[in-house]
């Protein structure tokens, strides 16, 4: 265990409602550490390209991500690299214990995002990083030429499927309803590729090879019938579930588990806050965590005014 150190905000998470938190509790000239576990970005660090973060029109995720940690950095948020494993947020002085130390702070701001849902089906875990991914733009460029499915039908199965046309010989995209749920403008763009093929009311049921992934059973849940695809890799887009089980006894969370916060990010406990993907809101996007991360920040500052 490292020595016990103490702050004024405490942040979990290093996605850009962490990252946007730190930058205004910084500023505000508050002690402000940022705890990671990873690298810093969350979800949009692996984002392909990024068009809808106004102000950012073209680049990449980690891009964005850069210029915000360095914004971050420069006004003052300390960051550090750890797991949290335990958090102790009732009494005044909030404790967070990671694997390579303990932090103390009257006020914790909790952006921890989300992780992909699974498919449960039999053959994922067994193909795990031999053909079943959950990051084509991590993964993409190891399927040049070769076909592959991807399951959803929201903004990232879109998406990334786009993204993945530019190795894939064939994109086959497996929906469970025959209607998309992403942005009109992302869906025109997927209708318009002829290297996308749309397997509509079907789910995936099994995924079967020998050393890699060689064909996924898709079952039609209109007519029961399955059929055989042979793919060399599928990414799995069927959404997130929020990284919230390490407080879910301490802040009040729905029933998905996400974290239920007021309009100015508090949760059910005095000095705790959410932002981000790990809270109950209407629209999960980088611009809506930064603005999350703002306010979250903002009412901390007037929190510990009315403390002192
Ligand atoms: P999402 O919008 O929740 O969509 C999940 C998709 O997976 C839906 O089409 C859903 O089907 C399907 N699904 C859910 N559970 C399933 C299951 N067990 N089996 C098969 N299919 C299942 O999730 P997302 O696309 O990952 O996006 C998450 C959030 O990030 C959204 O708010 C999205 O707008 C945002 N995002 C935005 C961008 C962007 O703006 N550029 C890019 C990526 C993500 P149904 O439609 O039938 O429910």
């Amino acid at each position: 265990m490292g020595k016990i150190k103490t702050h004024d905000v405490i942040i979990i998470g290093g996605g850009p409602a962490g990252l946007t938190a730190g930058i205004y509790a910084s500023r505000a000239k508050l002690k402000t550490i940022l705890i990671e576990k990873g690298m810093a970005g969350g979800q949009i660090a692996v984002t392909e390209k990024v068009e809808n973060y106004a102000g950012f029109s073209a680049g990449a995720g980690r891009e964005l991500i850069a210029i915000m940690e360095g914004q971050a950095r420069e006004f003052g948020t300390e960051m550090v690299m750890g797991e949290v494993k335990a958090v102790r947020l009732s009494e005044d002085i909030k404790v967070v214990t990671t694997n390579r130390g303990e932090y103390r702070a009257p006020v914790v701001i909790l952006a921890t995002g989300s992780h992909s849902r699974k498919l449960n089906v039999p053959g994922e875990d067994e193909f795990m990083g031999r053909g079943v991914s959950f990051c084509a733009t991590c993964d993409g460029p190891f399927y040049e030429g070769l076909p592959v499915m991807v399951v959803g039908g929201g903004d990232a199965a879109v998406e990334e499927g786009l993204a993945l046309t530019r190795y894939a010989q064939k994109v086959y995209l497996v929906h469970r309803r025959d209607a998309l749920r992403a942005t009109k403008i992302v869906q025109e763009r997927a209708f318009a590729n002829d290297k996308i093929a749309f397997i509509w009311d079907s789910v995936v049921e099994e995924l079967v090879g020998d050393q890699q992934l060689e064909k996924a059973l898709v079952r039609n849940v209109k007519d029961g019938q399955v059929r055989e695809v042979d793919i060399s890799g599928i990414f799995i887009y069927i959404g997130f579930i929020p990284n919230t089980a390490f407080v879910a006894d301490e802040v009040e969370v729905d029933e998905g588990g996400y974290i239920i916060t007021n309009d100015v990010m508090e949760t059910s406990v005095p000095g705790v806050y959410a932002a981000g993907d790990c809270r109950r809101k209407l629209l999960r996007q980088a611009v809506t965590a930064a603005g999350d991360g703002a306010t979250a920040a903002f009412a901390a500052e007037k929190y510990l005014e009315g403390r002192a």
